[in-house]
């Protein structure tokens, strides 16, 4: 029998695991947490402690961990087949994935490629782009435009569109230029501004820029509603209006990131649909497979997929990834899209989401708390006059709190999963506020 104990298990992993996003050095201060089982929201160590997994473990746990449903399509399976390749042959999961995606989108986005992390789905988006532009005859649509502020992920084609500079400036020689337009995050409102006034100024510079060289441009790509890796940037659904308009005029393509505010984030399945706009190109991961399966996928327009149709192979898009389509992460999805038709999730959340909005009003009142914002299920406020290492303290504190948060700098957020309690939901409020007076404290 294994007589390992926490602590041993901690000293294992810092042997011989290297942490993602993470300054190895400091487990010598942070806690590193061994989990030993996840059951709904809760994480537990192998003390019999637990943490409320705010976060949804980085977007990607919508019901919860070991999840029944999901937990028996899987099983099931797991005994039908568990892989083949997706070049030459084809599998009832990627087939009714595909087809219930296909609807979701008004069948407007008719056709998905499938790859396994999303920083993969946004770079066969910018290939997709670029390729299909070429195959039409625009050889001089080269370029992507990205916003103040945004994430796609960190292989060097999506650090590229990436402006967050503590994942890019280390890598900057190693990357491809792109051009960088305003944010529209309304928190630039100025006074007796609103965010849609914001709205409007960010889109008057994607309309400067496609004035002047729109020939050179492939694609804008855009995290929809909320820029999250950034710090929960939020903007009003008008934006992307106005530059799915200024992309028809101009003949760019619209490519939207749903990696992380997809499958029902926002408050709606798709966060474009609150703008009544869709893309060209839509970037889907995380939550898809409920948080077990690393899955990702591009959905287009058939405009786009006819570019490539032809009996020329090198007109055919010949991307691919070993895992591409999976049937167990496909599997995974299929029983995530069930739990949404089944429970009406996206009608429960209103209610869970106002219940959290009202339990957290003392956050949102206090005096060292500005710009408090929610959409869908997501919150977040930022701290001021935060202290130095306010993330970090933030992480640790929270975990003594039965919380699992990570703040980025001072901006402290929520995106828990879909399936909290009345009583969940409150002792995350009560415990947020605590851990926060306590960080502020010293
Ligand atoms: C997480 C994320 C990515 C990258 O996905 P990975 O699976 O981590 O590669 C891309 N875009 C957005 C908006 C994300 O939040």
């Amino acid at each position: 029998m294994e007589l390992n104990t926490q602590s041993d298990w901690v000293a294992r992993s810092l042997r011989s695991v290297w942490h993602p996003c993470t300054q190895m050095q400091h487990h010598e201060t942070v806690p590193l947490i061994p989990v030993s089982r996840g059951k709904g929201a809760w994480l537990y160590d192998h003390e019999g402690r637990r943490y409320l997994d705010a976060i949804s473990s980085w977007w990607v746990n919508l019901f919860g961990h070991a999840n029944s449903r999901i937990n028996a399509a899987l099983k099931d399976q797991l005994d039908t087949l568990e892989h083949a390749m997706l070049a030459g042959f084809t599998h009832e999961p990627v087939i009714e994935l595909s087809e219930k995606l296909s609807a979701l989108t008004g069948h407007v986005l008719g056709h998905s490629f499938y790859a396994s992390d999303g920083a993969s789905a946004v770079e066969i988006a910018l290939k997709m782009s670029f390729h299909s532009w070429r195959n039409n005859g625009h050889t001089d649509k080269q370029e992507f435009v990205c916003l103040k502020g945004s994430y796609h992920g960190e292989t060097i084609g999506a650090l590229a569109v990436t402006d967050v500079a503590l994942f890019k400036d280390a890598y900057g020689p190693l990357l491809r230029a792109s051009q960088t337009v305003m944010s529209p995050d309304a928190r630039q409102a100025a006074d007796g501004e609103t965010a849609q006034d914001v709205a409007r100024r960010a889109a008057a510079d994607v309309e400067r820029l496609f004035t002047e060289r729109a020939d050179k441009i492939a694609a804008i790509i855009i995290e929809p509603l909320v820029q999250c890796a950034t710090g929960m940037a939020m903007h009003d659904p008008l934006y992307l209006q106005l530059v799915r308009a200024l992309c028809d005029k101009h003949n760019v393509h619209l490519i939207l990131d749903e990696i992380a505010v997809g499958c029902g984030r926002t408050g709606t399945f798709f966060a474009c649909e609150q703008a009544a706009v869709w893309p060209d190109f839509l970037c889907l991961s995380k939550g898809i497979s409920g948080g077990y399966l690393p899955l990702s996928l591009v959905m287009t327009r058939d405009e786009i997929y006819q570019a490539f149709y032809s009996n020329d192979v090198t007109r055919g898009f010949l991307h691919s990834h070993s895992y591409t389509g999976n049937p167990l992460a496909c599997r995974a999805a299929l029983a995530t899209l069930q739990i949404f038709e089944e429970d009406d999730v996206l009608n429960a959340n209103k209610i869970k989401a106002a219940r959290l909005t009202a339990a957290l009003q003392p956050l949102a009142q206090h005096e060292q708390v500005h710009n408090f914002r929610q959409r869908g299920m997501i919150w977040a406020f930022d701290a001021i006059d935060a202290p130095k290492d306010f993330s970090r303290r933030f992480f640790a504190t929270a975990t003594e709190h039965e919380l699992l948060m990570r703040p980025i700098g001072s901006t402290v957020y929520m995106m828990p999963p879909y399936i909290l309690s009345d009583e969940e939901i409150d002792g995350l409020a009560a415990n947020t506020l605590a851990v926060f007076n306590k960080v502020l404290a010293g």
